[in-house]
């Protein structure tokens, strides 16, 4: 084995490198791959790849070093790989490596022995891995994993997929994702198949049939044989899943030819549930149907896991500002782009803020949508990550390896209390907890370079971001706020990132979840008092339907009769709840704190243990802030700010009826028993003169828990005090009454509300305000 050298020129005409390609191509001396771009003169290899067929084995010589022999199917045919001779420790690391059915690549001496690096870098490293997995890996030509770079070049780009059509000279391959209707039901011209790409194939590319079964019966095959996916039916779940390899970088893409093809047999099985541009069941295709496969309602049918079927949650990205702000997820987690431009004529200050990483295995899809929106996934800057779940980092280390490839830069920022575990909170308190991004996670742990500032802006000219500490659904979840300038009007409007709403690990008190129950309450009373927010930036489309907003706007778009009056996603996204009242003007409730509502009535309210066994609610079970287990009877407390009055949750979000799909809004199934548009709440900042409570929960403080019939020993952890603000006793609290009957009530005790007065108030066990007999009594 060799790699292929060449020399390579800048200024060397097309025709020549060309003419190169045809001239080495094809014969067995292991050379591939034409002329990357470099300086004339240079010298650049490209690594050798293939895919793993047998179990590698170790040879011991006298001197006790050891070799790795390892079959595999490489670009240039099956071949048996040696490696230099290695300690023992590196031999097994080596050999633990390679994984039968694993994408590799290389480096070999002029003698054909596998280098193995004296830096300790891999001798082998993994491009894709297929593995013992069944299920499809899905990689685009030009994004996503590749050869590794090398010799200062980026390496030959790989592609992935399932095989849905093939010429003399092309292969078509892609996730079988079909759209043929929009959401209104009018047909497109022709059915969109968004991630699916076609490529040329060399002459003499080689091919091989791979069993996955036994991968060591796997054999050297022709393209003719290669079988093409029957069809794109919902119920085609035999899928005939390759990789390729090409034979030229991303910088060459328009002319880089495949090179190898590995087809698994048996193939692929896909479990044939329908896919769809807006969630599964969603309210959009409650006229759908019924699927004539499984017999059930369209809308009835839940995709299966985003991860291990990923063409399943697909959604075309979109644009939400004009030239600044992008939608770029899939129809299950958001990704959002911001593309930022401090208004210098120096372009090198202008920013690529990616948003959230999304599922791993999804990548080529956040790629395509970033393409399909005019953004270059390498042009990416900065990558902000909100919280150390695997659905929001998911695809981080794959764009790292790709910016790694191209040898550009990225700055990786996260919040360092679930990267390095909560040590201090923002009033000096010390803590030890561990934060939510597994141990495993080394990769992403040692490329982090950017820990946040809480509660300031970030200002990169026409794109300012807060990122506020927000623990509750991990340690170190949090929240952002983007204000974004809209070309159209020069005007800046805020959108809100709740990076953290679930409620999944919080629906019942434990002795580690505790703190974060009382945080997470919090953190949605702080965003509802403390900001103004224009318009939602949800981080799962199951929370708000941005997803199901575009698609009605493009429904509208589409209709002829609107040809005249087009609408953009800033016209059909709403500020306020259409059906909220009015007050002073305006509508009292904005889409952001309907939204925040929803959730923190679930963490909050009884409603919960009544509608899900499994929940537990702060109201029944606690926690209950430290001193109040019995409530507070007549104290003293001094507001802080105006108050506001909060409505109960709206089920209808967005609602718009200027666009007839969003006419009625969209009422999302999840937790819509806590709809409650005839309550409502006075909150206020406040800081209550008790002695106790010190705006956290002290380590091993015990306290009965009503609901769960038992003593728990909390952990412990901060509340507000992840906050700088201070107040007198504890750091400002944001506190609410109990529920008021009607929104006359809520004037009534509002009207007792100024900042700076001192009152007298009474609070339940959970902190809530008691509303006396007669309201206005509330705040004395
Ligand atoms: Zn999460
Ligand atoms: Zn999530």
């Amino acid at each position: 084995m060799s790699t292929a050298s060449r020399q390579a020129g800048k200024l060397l005409p097309a025709f020549i490198a060309a003419a190169l390609l045809a001239g080495c191509g094809g014969g067995d001396d292991g050379s591939a791959g034409p002329v990357p771009p470099g300086p004339p003169g240079a010298t650049v290899s490209f690594r050798t790849a293939g895919l793993v067929q047998g179990l590698p084995h170790l040879e011991t010589d006298s001197g006790g070093r050891q070799t790795v022999h390892v079959t595999i199917l490489t670009q240039t045919g099956l071949k048996t790989l040696s490696t230099a001779p290695s300690t023992p420790e590196r031999a097994a690391a080596i050999k633990d490596g390679l994984v039968p059915g694993n994408l590799v690549d290389w480096l070999a001496s002029p003698a054909g022995t596998v280098i193995v690096p004296e830096d300790g870098s891999p001798a082998f490293n993994v491009i894709l891995s297929k593995g013992s997995s069944s299920a499809a890996q899905f990689n685009l030509q030009k994004y996503g994993a590749a050869v590794t770079r090398n010799d200062g070049a980026p390496g030959p780009m790989v592609a992935a997929g399932w095989v849905y059509g093939k010429t003399g000279s092309t292969i078509t391959v892609g996730d079988g994702t079909t759209v043929t209707a929009d959401q209104a039901g009018r047909a497109y011209a022709k059915p969109i198949k968004r991630y699916e790409e076609t490529y040329t194939v060399a002459s003499d590319a080689r091919v091989f049939n791979v069993n996955t079964e036994d991968y060591a019966k796997s054999e050297t095959s022709t393209f003719g044989a290669i079988p093409v996916t029957a069809d794109y039916h919902y119920g085609t779940t035999s899928r005939q899943a390759a990789y390729l390899l090409f034979d030229d970088n991303y910088l060459n893409a328009d002319r880089a030819k495949v090179v190898a093809i590995w087809y698994f047999t048996p193939p692929s099985k896909s479990d044939g549930k329908p896919t769809w541009d807006v969630p599964t069941q969603s309210p959009m295709l409650g006229d759908k149907g019924i699927d004539p496969v499984s017999g059930l309602p369209y809308v009835a049918i839940n995709a299966t896991s985003v991860s291990s079927a990923p063409y399943s949650r697909s959604t075309e990205p979109f644009e939400m500002v004009k030239n600044t702000m992008y939608y770029v997820g899939d129809n299950e987690v958001a990704s959002y782009v911001l593309k930022a431009d401090m208004g210098t004529a120096d372009t090198s200050d202008d920013k690529v803020i990616k948003i959230d990483a999304g599922w791993p295995n999804s990548g080529y899809q956040y790629w395509k949508n970033m393409e399909l929106v005019g953004i270059d996934p390498r042009s990416v800057t900065d990558l902000w990550l909100t919280h150390g779940h695997a659905d929001h980092y998911g695809t981080a280390v794959e764009q790292l390896k790709m910016m790694d490839n191209a040898g550009k830069t990225m700055d990786v920022w996260a919040s360092k209390e679930d990267v390095a575990g909560v040590k201090s909170d923002l009033q000096g308190n010390a803590w030890d907890i561990p934060g939510a991004l597994p141990e495993s996670e080394t990769a992403l742990r040692a490329r982090t370079n950017k820990f946040y500032d809480y509660d300031r802006w970030y200002d990169f000219g026409n794109v300012r971001i807060m990122v506020i500490w927000s623990p509750g659904h991990t340690p170190g979840s949090t929240n952002m706020l983007f204000r974004v300038k809209n070309p159209a009007d020069g005007k800046f409007y805020t959108f809100g990132y709740h990076g953290g709403y679930g409620f999944n690990g919080l629906n019942s008190p434990t002795a580690a979840n505790g703190w974060r129950r009382l945080s997470f309450q919090h953190g949605f009373s702080y965003l509802q008092s403390t900001v103004e927010v224009d318009f939602v930036a949800p981080q799962h489309t199951n929370q708000y339907p941005i997803v199901e907003v575009y698609q009605a706007l493009k429904a509208y778009n589409r209709d002829p009769a609107n040809a005249g009056k087009q609408l953009t996603m800033m016209e059909a996204m709403t500020s306020r709840v259409y059906d909220a009242p009015v007050l002073g003007g305006g509508k009292i409730t904005s889409e952001f704190a309907n939204q925040l509502e929803k959730r923190r009535s679930v963490a909050s309210y009884r409603a919960s243990d009544e509608a899900n066994r499994s929940y537990k609610s702060i109201e029944t079970s606690g926690p209950f802030k430290p001193g109040r287990e019995a409530g507070l009877a007549n104290v003293r407390a001094t507001l802080l700010d105006e108050g506001k009055i909060i409505q109960g949750f709206v089920g209808a979000q967005n609602k718009n009826p200027s666009i007839p799909l969003l006419a009625n809004g969209i009422v999302i199934p999840t937790d819509s028993y806590v709809n409650d548009p005839g309550g409502f709440y006075v909150q206020v900042a406040v800081d209550v003169q008790d002695s106790t409570y010190k705006g956290y929960i002290p380590p091993g403080y015990k306290q009965a828990s009503p609901g769960m019939g038992t003593e728990i020993t909390y952990d412990g952890g901060p509340v507000e005090s992840v906050h700088a603000a201070t107040g007198t006793f504890h750091p400002p609290e944001y506190l609410r009454t109990q529920r008021l009957n009607s929104l006359a009530e809520a004037q009534a005790v509002l009207a007792r509300v100024a900042k700076g007065r001192t009152v007298t108030l009474s609070l339940t066990p959970a902190s809530e305000i008691v509303v006396p007999a007669n309201v206005a009594d509330a705040f004395r």
